[in-house]
């Protein structure tokens, strides 16, 4: 079926509850870790402390927090909570915890600003937030007021008391379970709207590459909580009885430290850190023996990297994966040595996803190893962006398809090639940076008349943003400045890193910026993904 036009997976064929299905994704993982073969095994470890917490005690505190939240908190189903915190062992126990009750985790970047988390605020509109005593500050007043610390001694007895019992809340698969922020194919930041079953269907995608083992896989998690790829990470891992080491920030050197102590066997890397590992030097010394697989996501990976990993780590298999905040996570992945050959893919979709590779211009589905935008339908695609009908019905089109912005490629054998970004969107290590954002932001300068934000290629980073900038006549604004002046407003991974006087921004006649133009201009012979 690879000659057809709409690509349909070649995995095996999967089972997935059906909408109307009462069935939390709480509920969901529970069962499956249920039918563990190892029932005393060990959830969460705190690799600074070493404090560790047993399955059975992530169910029963799990549990506890969410009847605490419940009949003390008065929670209750499609509310909407607003989680600010780096990553814990805290997390995993929240989120758990809320989606049971039908609570809409709406979970932020915890470097955000103030005006950042404000307008974020504004698209979920949640009753609670859950933050740490180092991101409360940066809370809305009306926020502040309905916070609760997530490292407080408090938080660990909500977890803990035994003097509250729940009500049985009928969570369904259809309902909402999540508000993720992305900027999707235009402009500016959207509300993401994923369901239980989107989750679910996530869960059972991961499940179904299972792989048997005599001991639990023990997974080191560097990616945030507050991305998608940490958010269903922090599901699967439970469903599949994983034991998971929780980084709160991302160390080179710390995380090779776990890696040896804790004998992890897997993790998730952004190309970054895959480029610094491949170079040696850093993991010299480290006894990395027990890692059997790392996954690569969120951006692209190139052939050098990959090679030189690969010669440097011949035991550990590099997964490389592509999805997107909108479609639950990852749609596709390489899997098995085999599959990890096919330098430069991103494997092959997963099973209940179709794709199709669309002309951009004529809107017609594409054969085999012609280029055009990835669309994708299945279980995992969100339900639309909160708020947002136009933005939503820009991006799910009739017959559930959705459109990702990215322009991709099949080969013959079914393996997705990622080639670059239509989409107005930077990937700075991974992290969503919105042009637009910037744009409105420059103009704030009493220097600055007009101004426009690219990615621009960088090979630690992916891509950084570049700012073209017209200056008011006469003012003596410098490149620095710029770069000063932004900083001071936005999270750091938002960052202009670069900048480029121009005497006027190329536009369209309906005032849209050539964004395609400029990226010729910064990068004469090349993409800039
Ligand atoms: P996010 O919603 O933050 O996960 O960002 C999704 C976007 O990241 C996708 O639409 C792609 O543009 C990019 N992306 C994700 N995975 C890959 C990959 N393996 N190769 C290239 N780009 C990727």
């Amino acid at each position: 079926n690879s000659l057809t036009k709409t690509f349909q997976s070649l995995r095996p064929p999967l089972n997935f509850p059906q909408e109307d299905t009462p069935l939390s994704v709480t509920e969901y993982a529970f069962s499956l870790r249920a039918n563990s073969p190892w029932p005393e095994s060990v959830a969460l470890i705190n690799p600074v402390t070493a404090r560790r917490i047993s399955y059975s005690d992530f169910i029963k505190k799990t549990n506890r927090l969410a009847a605490y939240l419940q009949k003390v908190t008065k929670l209750s189903k499609n509310d909407v909570a607003f989680v600010l915190s780096p990553n814990s062992i805290q997390v995993p126990i929240l989120y758990f915890s809320l989606l049971s009750l039908g609570v809409i985790v709406s979970p932020v970047n915890p470097v955000s600003t103030e005006s950042e988390i404000s307008s974020l605020v504004q698209l979920s509109k949640p009753v609670i937030a859950f933050a740490t005593s180092s991101t409360a500050h940066k809370l809305p007043e009306l926020l502040k007021r309905q916070a609760i610390l997530i490292d407080s001694p408090e938080f660990e007895y909500m977890t803990m008391s035994s003097n509250y019992e729940i009500d049985r809340v009928t969570v369904s698969q259809s309902d909402l379970a999540a508000i993720m922020f992305s900027s999707g194919t235009t402009g500016e930041v959207k509300g993401v709207m994923l369901t239980h079953g989107n989750l679910t269907a996530q869960v059972a995608i991961a499940c179904s590459f299972r792989q048997q083992r005599d001991s639990p896989a023990v997974m080191l998690y560097t990616m945030p909580y507050f991305h998608i790829f940490g958010f269903y990470f922090c599901l699967r891992s439970v469903a599949l009885s994983e034991v998971v080491v929780v980084m709160e920030r991302f160390d080179m050197m710390k995380m090779l430290k776990a890696v040896e102590e804790f004998r992890v066997t897997h993790t998730a890397l952004t190309p970054p850190v895959v480029v610094t590992m491949s170079k040696g030097g850093l993991t010299d010394g480290y006894d990395l023996n027990s890692l059997e697989g790392v996954l690569c996501g969120a951006a692209p990976l190139g052939k050098g990297p990959i090679a030189a990993f690969t010669t440097r780590f011949p035991n550990v298999e590099l997964v490389q994966g592509y999805g997107l905040t909108e479609s639950t996570g990852a749609v596709s992945r390489t899997l098995g040595p085999e599959e990890c050959r096919h330098w430069g893919s991103a494997g092959r979709i997963s099973g209940g996803i179709e794709a199709k590779i669309v002309d951009p211009e004529t809107g017609e589905a594409l054969p085999p190893r012609r280029e055009g935008e990835l669309w994708l339908r299945g279980p995992t695609i969100m339900k639309g962006y909160i708020g947002d009908p136009g933005a939503t019905s820009e991006t799910l089109l009739k017959d559930g398809w959705m459109r990702t912005g990215d322009l991709c490629y099949f080969d013959e054998a079914g393996f997705v090639f990622v080639v670059d970004r239509l989409k107005e969107l930077i990937k700075y290590k991974g992290y969503q940076v919105a042009p637009v954002e910037l744009e409105q932001l420059l103009p704030s300068h009493p220097d600055i008349a007009d101004a426009a934000v690219i990615p621009y290629p960088d090979e630690v980073a992916g891509q950084v943003p570049m700012a073209f900038v017209v200056r008011l006549p006469q003012s003596s604004l410098n490149q620095a400045q710029i770069m000063d002046f932004v900083a001071k407003r936005v999270a750091p991974y938002k960052k202009i890193r670069r900048v480029t006087f121009v005497n006027s921004i190329p536009k369209n006649p309906s005032g849209k910026i050539l964004r395609k133009e400029l990226r010729k201009v910064a990068v004469p012979n090349g993409s800039s993904s």
